[in-house]
């Protein structure tokens, strides 16, 4: 007998992430962190390996009012100035048909798009190589993930996509998708301009058939080295009525704000009864699980956005990182090419990713783990966290790598 139901029986969370961090503190106590690369974490440090937390965000979050921080938020869908700055803080003057929920960050906002639009039992296409939770969330409202192809050579696999697209659309009529991009976690690669216009135009087509709801994580979109990058968001202008697009947005990196567990789901589409009864339906998940999201937060996030000197610092303080990211990523790819390492086609953000074989990988992983350097097992590759090791560590890592494979 269990007490548990059929779909939790047998649940049981392994965190790959976490197990590997734990070794590498280990490591780090026995021979002395200095002699440790940890590239395990996907959160930012500095170039003293110390947890970074940045002073125009915190520095200003002193300022809100005890009461503030104590209170229930504005509302279960999230506070309206919330709300707002979302808007503005991705989307700033275009017009962009959107309803917006907040979330507990990201995890909530695909967590509750995949509980929202698919029924249990049916599909949900997400990248082969790709962030461990969406298995975990496919598993936890009883769907079935499929996996795409995510690379073809040096770009994004678009005939294996349009086909996995396709498939499941004859399978069910209709078709949930995540992408993560830009910066994807774990290789690092954000799509070129073309790519998008190849998806778009197919999914277009094909949504003909029937909905197509393309689910976009851009967690880390506030460290893509493009500071045009937002501009993405006005191919959303014109989806047809059948298209929906929802975007899975997190504080966590954005402001460095991991533990504040802020985020938004947005949703877009030209179907106003669709968007409505979108909204309607979230705001349900919301009231029923996680209730409201953080006030203090919410509100903090305003008032950096609306403040312009509170903006200019934290966009100061952020492009710093974003250049020492890049800086970081140059001394590594750089020398995994002398090296001959392969490696998953990276353009930026907080990760770089081996393409090591499943059936190398985890002996590979121990090898290096004997040389004090800790990585991340993903599908078909070991994933090094650029976000947590320092430059100097960085300089000669991808020869120590080569001699352990
Ligand atoms: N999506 C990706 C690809 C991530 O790497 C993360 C965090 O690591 C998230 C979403 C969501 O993070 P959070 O729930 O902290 O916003």
């Amino acid at each position: 007998m269990t007490f548990l139901n059929s779909l939790s029986d047998g649940k049981k969370m392994t965190d790959k992430v976490f197990k590997a961090a734990v070794k590498a503190n280990e490591a780090k106590i026995k021979h002395g962190s200095e002699n440790v690369v940890d590239a395990t974490l996907g959160t930012l440090f500095d170039e003293t390996e110390t947890f970074c937390a940045f002073d125009s965000v915190w520095e200003p979050y002193k300022s809100i009012s005890n009461i503030q921080k104590a209170k229930y938020a504005g509302g279960i869908p999230g506070n309206p100035s919330y709300l707002t700055t979302v808007y503005k803080w991705l989307f700033k003057d275009l017009t962009l048909h959107t309803k917006i929920v907040a979330t507990p960050g990201g995890a909530g906002a695909v967590s509750a798009t995949i509980h929202n639009i698919l029924d249990p039992g049916q599909i949900l296409l997400k990248p082969s190589l790709g962030w461990g939770p969406y298995n975990t969330m496919a598993t936890e409202h009883g769907v079935k993930a499929v996996d795409y192809n995510l690379f073809s050579d040096d770009g994004f696999d678009i005939d294996n996509f349009k086909q996995k697209l396709a498939n499941v659309m004859a399978k069910q009529g209709k078709v949930l998708a995540i992408i993560n991009d830009p910066c994807h976690n774990p290789s690092g690669y954000t799509m070129t301009e073309d790519e998008w216009d190849e998806i778009l135009t197919y999914v277009d087509m094909l949504a003909q058939r029937g909905p197509i709801i393309i689910l976009q994580d851009i967690a880390y979109i506030d460290f893509s080295t493009n500071p045009d990058w937002k501009k993405h968001f006005k191919k959303y202008q014109n989806l047809s009525d059948n298209i929906m697009v929802v975007i899975a947005f997190s504080l966590s990196k954005t402001l460095t704000a991991y533990g504040a567990r802020v985020g938004a789901a947005i949703a877009i589409t030209s179907n106003q009864k669709e968007l409505d009864k979108w909204h309607d339906a979230m705001v349900y998940t919301a009231r029923s699980t996680w209730s409201t999201i953080n006030n203090s937060m919410m509100t903090l996030f305003a008032k950096l956005y609306n403040d312009k000197s509170l903006y200019d610092a934290y966009l100061n303080e952020k492009s710093k990182y974003v250049s020492l990211l890049k800086e970081r990523a140059d001394i590594f790819i750089k020398e995994a090419d002398q090296e001959n390492l392969p490696y998953y086609p990276f353009v930026e953000g907080f990760f770089v990713t081996l393409r090591i074989d499943n059936a190398d990988k985890e002996a590979i992983y121990k090898r290096l783990q004997d040389n004090n350097i800790f990585t991340v097992q993903v599908n078909n590759g070991l994933r090094i966290a650029l976000c947590s090791v320092s430059k100097n560590k960085l300089k000669g890592l991808a020869k120590k790598i080569k001699a352990c494979l």
